[in-house]
């Protein structure tokens, strides 16, 4: 299934399922509050009412978490390597994720314009990711029982700040700024996606291709990421985990490419679908 959150031309934002070209109304107060119930009580909070026909409403981002967006650095290889290069250091890899957050006020929704500051940075660059959604409340998960937590996943867009990220040490402040955090259009459950490391991955940048690669190439797959983020720290129903990007983004092309005002950002996932935002830099 498909679960989104919608807002109605009288500014009523609800949470659905999607059915066809129509979404069928979910009567808790948001997308969080049903992923938090048990799997056995869903059913009860799907409403009778008349399909909302998709095209009269706007997507919103399909959940906002209680808290920061769970993020990791460097799981793909090549990604790693591109990077490293790009800041003349030597490619060492990790022996665990590493993992850093988003603030939750950077989330944005699918269609979007991002309204990314001129004064704050110059150097905003975009990074493809697939993004997991916790489906309980769950600590010190096994690998093998890892999947068993996960919700569903949507695309993300880590659009990172990189003259910040580089300036702050910490990578919070760069990856953290208002609207850089789209996601969407939808949450796909995830007894729909039987392998997520089995997905192609891609970005476009005003319909040019820079980032493709398969989930496959995660360095760290979801389960050990699960394992590792949950490891005496509880994990929420509705927490996002996005699982790294792939080569090709903007900083480490020669030259380095930045975002720029007007630009179409286009995130695809296979089986998920496409997270497009418009970026707005002024
Ligand atoms: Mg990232």
């Amino acid at each position: 299934m498909r679960y989104v959150t919608y807002r109605m031309p009288d500014g009523t934002v609800r949470p659905g399922v999607l059915e066809g070209d129509g979404i069928k109304t979910i009567a808790t107060p948001t997308l969080r509050d049903f992923v938090a119930l048990a799997p056995h009580e869903r059913a009860a909070w799907l409403t009778h009412d008349d399909l909302v026909p998709l095209r009269e409403v706007r997507l919103e981002a399909p959940i906002h978490p209680a808290r920061n967006v769970f993020c990791v650095g460097r799981n793909y290889l090549e990604h790693a390597k591109e990077g490293a290069r790009a800041s003349g250091r030597d490619l060492k890899l990790p022996e665990v994720p590493t993992f850093f957050t988003k603030a939750p006020t950077a989330i944005a929704g699918p269609g979007q314009s991002l309204h990314l500051e001129a004064r704050v940075s110059s150097e905003y660059d975009y990074e493809a990711e697939l993004a997991v959604v916790v489906g309980v409340r769950c600590k010190d998960v096994a690998e093998e029982d890892a999947m068993r937590v996960v919700f569903g996943y949507t695309a993300l867009n880590d659009v990172t700040a990189r003259d910040l990220q580089r300036a702050h040490l910490q990578w919070f402040k760069g990856k953290s700024l208002d609207d850089a955090c789209p996601i969407g259009p939808w949450i796909v459950t995830a007894d729909e996606i039987a392998d997520p490391h089995a997905l192609d991955i891609a970005f476009r940048r005003n319909g040019v291709e820079k980032q493709r690669s398969r989930t496959s190439q995660m360095i760290f797959r979801i389960p050990r990421l699960i394992a590792e983020l949950s490891k005496g720290m509880t994990l929420l129903p509705g927490d996002v985990i996005a699982t790294g990007t792939p080569e090709g983004v903007g900083f480490a092309r020669t030259p380095p490419e930045f975002l720029a005002d007007g630009d179409v950002m286009e995130v695809e996932i296979e089986t998920i679908g496409v997270l497009r935002n418009e970026v707005r830099i002024a």
